[in-house]
């Protein structure tokens, strides 16, 4: 086999939450060129649609679209049954689905943090316990999380301690499963970017657009990247080019963290 072929996914089946725009169409777009069929998750069911018709049109492979909301248990497992129901079997989950809410900590209502608790946290482990049975009933698989840069350093000058803590708690979950869940063949890691020009960026920027200029300073590369720089690495920690990888969380940050 050469190196290459073990980074196909040929007929597996993968979920990706909050993947109908920024990082996760493109997580969603690198798995099916890989050869994966998808389940394309978001909340709103017309912007999941269009992304799951345009990455059958571009790639070949079947893609479904399930509006669900990671934060309500009820809506995870039917959107995990309906994935089994279609495609048989369930070989990848990318936990990407987030938030980001900004306030001082002192100022932050408890709504503000449960609501991003529940979104980057609580919906990591729902998809991640009613997908994983399917996997431990299954042959195995492997669990991709998104955390952040954030779970290791502090940003500036935005003020947003409630997602510091989520990333950090993603990053402490990854490796915890990854150790339970060794003897079920499943394989848990995480990523960690810097900052990837999307939506949820625009929006902070908005806020504030002072901070790009903070925040291009602290940068190796000097500009924050596309989300498709991404996919090579949701590509290789899907599939058995890192077979022997799990418990880890890739920092993907332009050299942001690295001084
Ligand atoms: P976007 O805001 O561009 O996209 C977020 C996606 O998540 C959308 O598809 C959205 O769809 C979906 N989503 C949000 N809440 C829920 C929910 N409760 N249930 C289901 N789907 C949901 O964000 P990004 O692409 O920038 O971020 C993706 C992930 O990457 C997040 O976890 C983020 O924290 C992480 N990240 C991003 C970085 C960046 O610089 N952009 C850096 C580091 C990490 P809908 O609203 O229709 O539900």
């Amino acid at each position: 086999m050469s190196v290459l072929d073990e980074f196909a996914l040929d007929g597996d089946t993968a979920i990706v939450t909050g993947a109908s725009r920024g990082i996760g169409r493109a997580l969603a777009g690198a798995l099916a060129e890989a050869g994966a069929n998808l389940c394309l998750v978001s909340r709103t069911a017309d912007d999941g649609r269009t992304a799951a018709a345009e990455i059958e049109a571009e790639t070949g492979v079947d893609a479904i679209a399930v509006p669900a909301d990671v934060t309500e248990e009820n809506d995870v497992e039917a959107m995990v049954d309906e994935t089994l129901a279609t495609f048989g079997s369930i070989d990848v989950l990318v936990n990407n689905a987030g938030i980001a809410r900004t306030a001082p900590a002192h100022e932050m209502s408890l709504e503000t943090w449960n609501e991003v608790i529940a979104t980057n946290l609580t919906g990591v482990f729902l998809c991640t316990k009613h997908a994983g049975k399917a996997m431990i009933d299954g042959d195995g698989g492997t669990v991709i999380n998104m955390a952040s840069m954030s779970a290791f350093v502090a940003n500036y000058p935005q003020e947003e301690v409630v997602y510091h803590a989520s990333k950090g708690g993603v990053v402490s979950f990854t490796r915890q499963l990854a150790s339970e869940w060794a003897r079920y063949d499943i394989r848990a890691n995480a990523i960690a970017p810097g900052y990837i020009r999307t939506e949820m960026i625009d929006e902070l920027l908005a806020e504030n657009p002072d901070m790009e200029e903070a925040w291009l300073s602290e940068m190796l590369m000097d500009e924050m990247a596309p989300p498709g720089d991404l996919g090579g690495t949701v590509v290789y920690l899907a599939s058995d080019a890192s077979s022997y990888m799990t418990g880890e969380t890739v920092v993907i940050d332009g050299g942001y963290t690295v001084r």
